[in-house]
């Protein structure tokens, strides 16, 4: 039923599985017959679980006063979120609010364009990006994308301005004087569960900041503590430019932000969104944020994430005829998978025996469960995992 009116009224851009889920609670999800355990939480976008009961409520509190107003008047929960934001990342940044990753990345790039006009004699507008990053699906973060495959012909022309590298140690060649940025994610998401040395990124930032180029951070991916600290760059010890966040902010309500130091090179009229940062959004994730700080705090999320780690070591170590490397941190891990058919079958079985698993890149099985998720549903995976296998 679903998969007919599925098939005729929406477009086809997504290879899909036909289930029904109904219900979801934490890391578990439920059809009609039987039940998932989560290991993907929508592609690391519910960070607190399905069916959050603290995030409802705060939601339908908010939706039933107001939903939305336009950014033309404050919005008291955009404001306490921008300073949330600054708060939990301790950046002294201010934050513009946009409805998706892609959106936040745009955010960004106009940000570093504009400052490349401002702060130099002769315009800057180039950003680099490296290969196997993925930054967006609009036409602009397509282009930053460094993913041949994804320049189609199809949707040319791109716009100028965007070039890839192989290594971090290539940029530094790749840098001429209309280079106004560098934009990375540091641990590549889509790519692959790759993350990067923290010695190469701080090399690198200090490199840029000493020139006076941008450090853009993609953390659309890696922020709102997936990788245990709010973000990455916090792990990372650096003080980007620019930062992007978006898939775990709103525990599932759509919602980007671009925080910046530069505070003063957006003036009103360079960028806008009708949807951006409304009340809704920004209601949701402020709670989202709250329930986040206090796992971390307490010392759950640390608990947590060793003990994902430590059954995913288990279950890597005890099939190395399949899998041949474990990659990732914090709460986004993947297992490298000998050849792309038996992945695509794996994540098959997996589904048929009750637990959802995601693909990066060619070969690597990806893990982005819940910040949330309980032991017993941890345990109830990989147990459904071995059996799978
Ligand atoms: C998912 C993702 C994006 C794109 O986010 P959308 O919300 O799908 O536009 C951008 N960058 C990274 C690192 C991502 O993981």
């Amino acid at each position: 039923m679903i998969k007919d009116i599925d098939k005729q009224y929406v477009l086809n851009t997504y290879a899909r599985n036909y289930v029904n889920f109904v219900k979801g609670e934490n890391a578990t999800l439920y059809d009609n017959n039987r039940n998932f355990i989560d290991f993907t939480s929508g592609i690391g976008v519910v960070s607190v679980g399905h069916g959050n009961k603290q995030v409802a409520d705060a939601i339908c509190d908010q939706v039933s006063n107001i939903t939305h107003i336009s950014n033309l008047y404050a919005i008291e929960p955009q404001a306490l979120l921008a300073q949330k934001i600054a708060q939990l990342s301790g950046y002294d940044v201010a934050t513009f609010f946009a409805n998706s990753g892609a959106e936040a990345n745009e955010g960004a790039i106009k940000i570093a364009r504009k400052y490349g006009e401002l702060k130099f004699d002769n315009k800057k507008f180039k950003v680099i990006t490296l290969e196997h990053s993925f930054h967006g699906r609009t036409i602009t973060t397509v282009k930053a994308t460094g993913q041949k495959s994804m320049h189609k012909d199809d949707f040319a022309p791109y716009p100028d301005g965007f070039s890839f590298d192989q290594k971090i140690e290539d940029i530094y060649n790749s840098i001429d004087d209309q280079t106004v940025a560098v934009m990375i994610e540091l641990v590549q998401g889509e790519g692959g569960v790759q993350p990067f040395e923290k010695n190469q990124i701080q090399k690198l930032a200090k490199y840029l900041k000493d020139k006076g180029l941008l450090l853009i951070v993609d953390e659309v991916q890696t922020g709102a503590f997936r990788t245990g600290e709010f973000l990455a760059s916090n792990l990372y010890e650096i003080e980007p430019d620019i930062i992007t966040m978006a898939k775990g902010l709103g525990g599932g309500v759509p919602i980007g932000a671009v925080m910046t130091t530069h505070k003063d090179i957006l003036v009103p009229g360079d960028h806008g969104s009708t949807f951006g940062g409304n009340y809704l959004s920004t209601r949701a994730s402020l709670e989202v944020c709250n329930i986040l700080q206090e796992c971390k705090d307490s010392g759950l999320l640390d608990e947590t994430m060793i003990y994902f780690e430590t059954k995913l070591k288990e279950f890597y170590e005890n099939h190395q005829d399949i899998f041949t490397d474990m990659v990732g941190l914090g709460m986004m891990r993947g297992l490298r998978v000998k050849d792309a058919d038996t992945l695509t079958q794996f994540i098959s079985k997996a589904f048929d025996n009750g637990v959802l698993v995601l693909k990066a890149g060619r070969n690597t099985l990806r893990f982005l469960p819940p910040l949330t998720i309980t032991k017993y549903e941890v345990n109830e995976g990989f147990e459904r995992l071995e059996k799978a296998l």
